[in-house]
């Protein structure tokens, strides 16, 4: 058989080659940005049309490139950033594979200009699939402009596998950030469809953060910094208050790169543990200064993943880093869990006298008795005939009987009523009972149901607000105070697209300023809630669903907003609020799993109970 093996054509080699390093618009925007940072740029404007499907142009004023260099720049492997192969182990520029414009211009039709200093012309090229197909002199400033239109135009199943205009813009926005962040000594634009979105002059780093994610930042931060042998870190630690739910606001940087550690984000959320409930994710900027003979950021072609040499040392200096901070700006609690050792006996001499603890008894408490006042966001809503419908066929499923469901005023015990009552079908201590600030428990005629407080809540909030939004029945309770929202670019360009179907739900949202809010008025039912941090926290679930799915508009308003205002596990609630919870669960259309999918609550049957037990 003759030889069948063959070199790929470069256009061929190249477009695989992409697939690496180009996966969306974003990428491109990362590449180029990082492209004209390492260029010395002080001046970078970033401009997109329909979230990069059209158009990625990115212009600098940095050092530009002869005629051959630009020529040069679009093939595979050409680099002016490494020479020799000791220089992979001391990059401190962004770019080093010289990949990049090579894998861009062999999916896009690319142009770019470019001229040097002291330059009378600059050269201008045009690209298309990796051929070259116009390069002429033309006039224009120190620095380069690169710009890429029709990304994927021949790679058909890339392009319909774009997410939708908002998912796209929102990579960008990330990549943006990441580069923006760390540069603050570089002056930033980004236009999008021909709004500007971000207009960042050089500043410092704190400035930066709040320009670019919001003003909420300015006063929730706190600095860090420490300085070993080895390594220097400084930045800025989210304070405790604003940590969230969903993942966003955590930033490392190594040698001004942004890099992802899951490991270096333990050691951060570590040093956070007594002070955010489990879940929630601390927001950081923090940027480490090591030898870059120490990291190989030569993990992945994408290089977010960054490998240190001694990663324990680095744990270990973070996260005594980190807890310092905290301290220092006194957002730990007052006994320091480093310095309390009382549990530690093993530490105590042998004849230490120890005290043994003493527990005070309240002899006339009831835990069956709500000791807690309703202090609930979440009121009852009047049953529509729809829910009252629903609730009919539930409870000819489940039907309360006078045995059953006993008055929610018969909530204490007697002794005597034990005994009395030690014979028959059961003893019901009241009607509605908590069990670890999660679950109601309650008796229906078949036998005994269990809830889960949150996911259930969830369900019967975004059956409420859809219903809303289309029945166009709104009604609103003005604030006395209106409530001042500042949000980040990105984040008030999603509000100010939702606020019709927010305005439906009950808010009155008006805009005030640049990506500023005034909340006029909140639904009726929900009047003791943080509006500030319930609406920075919905918003993200809305960035979340966005990101995993395409869902319609105002169906993910309503998850989101069910998701965020729903009672919580581990809160407390009255017997009153247990049996509306219940009573509307039953009224659902789909009463059996919240809008995320969760089960909302769990039938015990009688005949189950008895089998068990036989
Ligand atoms: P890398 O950044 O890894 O070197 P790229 O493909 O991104 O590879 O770029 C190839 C080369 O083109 C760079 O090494 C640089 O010399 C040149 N180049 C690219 N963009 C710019 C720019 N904006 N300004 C000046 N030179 C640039
Ligand atoms: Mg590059």
């Amino acid at each position: 058989m003759s030889d069948i093996i063959q070199l790929l054509p470069d256009h061929i080699a190249n477009q695989i080659a992409a697939g690496e390093v180009v996966q969306r618009p974003a990428s491109v925007v990362k590449e180029l940005m990082e492209n004209a940072i390492d260029a010395e740029s002080t001046e970078v404007e970033v401009i997109i049309k329909d979230s990069g499907r059209t158009l990625i142009q990115v212009v600098d004023n940095g050092k530009g490139m002869s005629e051959t260099d630009a020529r040069m720049s679009f093939e595979r492997h050409a680099t002016s950033k490494l020479r020799k192969a000791d220089d992979l182990f001391n990059i401190r520029t962004m770019g080093f594979r010289g990949e990049a414009l090579a894998s861009i211009a062999a999916i896009a039709h690319v142009e770019l200009k470019s001229a040097i200093p002291n330059a009378a012309i600059g050269t201008k090229i045009l690209v298309e699939g990796s051929k070259i197909i116009d390069q002429s002199p033309c006039s224009c400033p120190v620095g380069t402009s690169i710009s890429v239109k029709n990304l994927f135009y021949n790679v058909p199943a890339r392009r319909n596998f774009l997410k939708s205009e908002n998912i796209e813009f929102n990579h960008i926005l990330e990549e943006f950030y990441r580069v923006a962040l760390i540069h603050y000594n570089v002056g930033f634009s980004l236009y999008h469809n021909d709004k500007l979105i971000y207009k960042l002059t050089k500043s410092t780093f704190k400035s930066r953060i709040v320009n670019l994610l919001g003003k909420s930042y300015n006063e929730k931060m706190a600095t860090i910094g420490q300085k070993t042998d080895f390594l220097s870190i400084t930045g800025y630690i989210g304070k405790p208050d604003i940590a969230k739910k969903t993942k966003g606001g955590q930033y490392l940087f190594v040698n001004r790169r942004f890099f992802k550690h899951p490991y270096i984000h333990n050691a951060i959320t570590r040093a956070y543990q007594e002070l955010i409930p489990d879940g929630y994710y601390p927001s950081y900027f923090m940027f480490f200064d090591v030898d870059p003979k120490t990291i190989d950021v030569n993990v992945h072609p994408t290089k977010t993943e960054i490998k240190f040499q001694d990663e324990k040392l680095m744990y270990a200096v973070v996260h005594s880093t980190t807890k310092k901070a905290l301290a220092e700006n006194s957002l730990t609690p007052s006994l320091d869990f480093d310095t309390d050792n009382s549990f530690n006996v093993d530490f105590l001499p042998k004849d230490y006298p120890i005290k043994q603890p003493t527990i005070q008894l309240n002899p006339d408490y009831n835990p069956f008795k709500s000791q807690v006042p309703s202090t609930s966001s979440y009121k009852k809503e009047p049953l529509s005939e729809r829910d009252k419908n629903n609730l009919e066929n539930w409870t000819k499923l489940y039907p309360p009987t006078n045995t059953d469901f006993e008055s929610s005023t018969n909530t204490e015990i007697t002794q005597t009523s034990i005994t009395q009552n030690n014979h028959k079908e059961a003893v019901s201590y009241g009607t509605f009972f908590q069990l670890y600030q999660s679950f109601i428990i309650t008796k229906i005629k078949s036998g005994l149901i269990i809830l889960h407080q949150n996911a259930a809540h969830e369900r019967v909030l975004f059956e409420r607000f859809l219903k809303r939004i289309d029945s166009n029945q709104t009604s609103c309770q003005h604030l006395l105070f209106p409530v001042t929202i500042d949000l980040n670019a990105a984040d008030a360009e999603i509000l100010k697209e939702i606020l019709s179907e927010l305005s439906k739900i009950g808010f009155e949202i008006s805009e005030f300023g640049k990506n500023t809010f005034l909340v006029n008025g909140t639904p009726p039912d929900l009047t003791t809630v943080n509006i500030k941090e319930e609406m920075e926290h919905w918003i993200d679930s809305f960035k979340n669903n966005m990101m995993l799915s395409s869902l319609e508009r105002k169906v993910n308003v309503a998850m989101s907003m069910a998701k965020s205002l729903a009672i919580k596990s581990g809160k407390i609630l009255t017997s009153e609020e247990m049996e509306t919870l219940t009573n509307e669960i039953f009224a659902c259309s789909i009463p059996h799993e919240s809008p995320y999918g969760k089960k909302t609550f769990k039938i015990i049957s009688k005949e189950d109970l008895y089998q068990y037990f036989n």
